[in-house]
């Protein structure tokens, strides 16, 4: 018997897993365990956490309709596995593997429970499209890529050579045990009010349309307009499918091999290699989550985030977006990148404070592709925005959306405005642009300067 322990794969198809679990034949337990320590309740309530609660529900009815048991305990991952371990005959627990810091503390441990009732432990790799181990073995690398147009180049080749298509296994062909021994079920209940969230989720989810559904709509109406619409906020010609990739509802090979070859694919699949790029700097740079820590970001402030986050900048463009943001949980990519390149430039506010805001707002959030996009915007990382080329927030408004319509539509006070105007910064704004960029670049300067390391070049 095995225990397999679903977390950022919330779908019943195409799980690396689940073809080694088919392959080795036997029952097992298939268990979603809701931590408490990943999900509070502001959390569940805020956009993220609905989205996750729809993720969950999606997967309980795939269990529901695949005649298969999904067994939901409330607690802590470790002690749950520790009691499990304890009262059922297990052999080993399976998951797949995950790399934010909190994932490889939690897996640390899991690991070790194992071991210490000797047991096995097995994780698979699942979320990228390159296996990564294999990619660096293709790329003959052993130092991650640092840029990603050769990263992306090299991803194509692995793409086209090696590339391990999706996975057959149904959850129908799996045996899950359909009863918990040793009173698990009542010790690690569902808290009643969670229970009804994932209710109400259910019911969201069966008002629209499916994950499947929305990737095949995608596909054959908006995939070939990709590359010119991707960054006409006004009109968001992105797929939405982030929130359920992120969350492993979407399988990324499937998104993939019903793209591939289609008119405007390359485009789409660019933006595929660019979560591999994130998700491959979680796992391979041993800075991602830790630049806060390595320097000094004392020379930033908070004093103007309130106004950032409230909508309240008198930057039209940086309002409409929060705006929308907080109303919706939605933001298109690039208004993602002006916003926080605003707050963490203009505004010389420490990027962590936008990521944890995002983290709430966000309906795709998502800890490695979030922490990547601020990274971006605030120069850190690889392959970030330089620290001297700052968005000027009025330029991108009057280009990516001249008429001003986005403005018009999540700023009505602002409706009357001329199109040459509306973009303008009221004379109020919290900020002069000019001035803030110039102060952006001296702070930053100084702020990375500690961060050239010793087999970097050293400037001239
Ligand atoms: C400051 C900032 C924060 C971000 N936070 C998140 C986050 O929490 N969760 C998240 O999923 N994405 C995040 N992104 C990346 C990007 O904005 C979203 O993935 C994209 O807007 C999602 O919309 P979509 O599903 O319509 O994507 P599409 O445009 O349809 O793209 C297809 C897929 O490619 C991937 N992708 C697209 N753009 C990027 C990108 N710039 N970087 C990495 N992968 C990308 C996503 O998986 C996306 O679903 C962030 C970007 C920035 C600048």
């Amino acid at each position: 018997m095995y225990l397999f322990m679903h977390r950022k794969d919330l779908r019943g198809y195409d799980l690396r897993a689940f073809d080694a679990i088919r392959r080795r034949g036997g029952e097992g337990i298939h268990l979603f365990v809701f931590d408490p320590a990943l999900a509070d309740r502001r959390r569940l309530d805020s956009h993220s956490g609905r989205t996750f609660l729809r993720a969950l529900a999606r997967l309980f009815a795939d269990y529901k309709a695949a005649n298969r048991t999904l067994h939901l305990l409330y607690g802590d991952p470790g002690e749950i596995a520790e009691a499990l371990l304890l009262a059922m005959p297990i052999a080993g627990l399976v998951v797949h593997a995950d790399y934010t810091p909190y994932a490889l503390r939690r897996d640390a441990r899991l690991q070790l429970i194992c071991e210490r009732h000797g047991r096995g432990y097995k994780a698979y790799d699942d979320a990228p499209l390159v296996d990564l181990a294999d990619f660096d073995q293709f790329a003959k690398r052993s130092e991650p890529y640092k840029v990603f147009t050769p990263f992306y180049r090299m991803w194509l080749g692995y793409m086209r050579q090696c590339y391990a298509p999706s996975g057959k296994t149904r959850l129908a062909e799996l045996q899950t045990i359909r009863k918990l021994e040793g009173g698990i079920d009542a010790r690690f209940r569902l808290p009643a009010d969670i229970f009804s969230r994932l209710t109400a989720a259910a019911k969201a989810n069966a008002s629209e349309e499916s994950p499947l559904e929305q990737l095949a709509a995608f596909a054959e109406s908006s995939l070939a307009d990709y590359a010119e619409r991707r960054d006409l906020y006004a009109v968001d010609a992105g797929s939405g499918l982030a929130r359920w990739l992120n969350h492993g509802t979407l399988s990324p090979r499937l998104a993939y091999e019903t793209v591939a070859g289609r008119d405007g694919a390359e485009s789409w699949i660019r933006q595929l290699a660019w979560r591999d790029f994130y998700l491959m700097q979680a796992r391979q740079n041993p800075d991602y989550f830790a630049y806060e820590r390595l320097l000094d970001l004392s020379p930033l402030s908070e004093t103007y985030f309130d106004a950032w986050a409230e909508a309240r900048t008198g930057i039209p463009i940086i309002d409409a977006a929060m705006t929308q943001l907080r109303e919706t949980g939605e933001l298109p990519n690039r208004l993602r990148m002006i916003a926080a390149m605003f707050l963490t430039k203009n505004l010389r506010c420490p990027f962590t404070k936008g990521e944890d805001y995002f983290r709430d707002m966000l309906a795709d959030y998502d800890n490695t592709l979030n922490r990547g996009g601020w990274l971006w915007s605030s120069s850190l990382g690889y392959d970030a925005a330089p620290y001297f080329r700052i968005m000027n927030p009025v330029t991108q408004s009057m280009t990516h959306n001249p008429s001003g319509s986005y403005i018009r539509r999540w700023l009505p006070h602002l409706a009357h405005l001329p199109d040459k105007e509306i973009h303008q910064p009221i004379p109020e704004a919290v900020v002069d642009l000019k001035r803030s960029r110039a102060l952006a670049i001296e702070a930053y300067r100084d702020i990375l300067r500690p961060s050239v390391r010793p087999d970097e070049p050293p400037e001239e």
